[in-house]
C-alpha cells in the first residue's frame, strides 16, 4: 500500500534498523522501544492487522512467529523469556496498520498488560 509506513520501510523508501530479513518477511528495531529489546516482525506483504489475515496466510503466520524466536535468540532474550504482542483495532491500540509483531525483552514482563 502507497501511504503505508511498514510498507514504506519493507521497500526500503523509508530507513530503519533491519536486524532480521527473508523473502517473506523484515525485522527491525521499534522507533519508540518500550523494553531494552523491542523488535517489530512485519510480513512483506501488506495485511492491516490478524484480522486481515485468511486461510491462505496460515503458513506466513507460522513464519512470523519462527522469525521473532530466532530475532528473540538473535537478541540474546531467549533464555531469559520474551514477550511477542501484535495489536488489532483501536482499543487494543493499533497505531500503525500493518501487521507486526512486538517482540519484547530484556526486563521483567508484567502481566496483565496495560
Ligand atoms: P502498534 O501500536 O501496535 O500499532 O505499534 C506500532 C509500533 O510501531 C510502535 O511501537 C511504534 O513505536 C512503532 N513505529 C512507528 N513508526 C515506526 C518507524 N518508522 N520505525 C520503527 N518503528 C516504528
Amino acid at each position: 500500500m502507497s501511504d503505508c509506513i511498514f510498507c514504506k520501510i519493507a521497500n526500503k523508501e523509508i530507513s530503519a534498523t533491519i536486524v532480521y530479513e527473508d523473502d517473506l518477511c523484515l525485522a527491525f528495531e521499534d522507533l519508540n522501544p518500550q523494553a531494552p529489546v523491542h523488535v517489530l516482525v512485519i510480513p512483506k506483504q501488506h495485511l492491516t492487522s490478524l484480522a486481515d489475515a485468511s486461510e491462505e496466510d496460515v503458513e506466513l503466520l507460522g513464519h512470523l512467529c519462527r522469525v521473532c524466536d530466532k530475532v528473540a535468540a538473535e537478541k540474546g532474550i531467549k533464555e531469559d523469556g520474551y514477550r511477542v504482542v501484535t495489536n488489532h483495532g483501536e482499543k487494543a491500540g493499533q497505531s500503525v496498520l500493518h501487521l507486526h509483531l512486538h517482540v519484547l525483552g530484556g526486563r521483567p514482563m508484567n502481566w496483565p498488560p496495560g
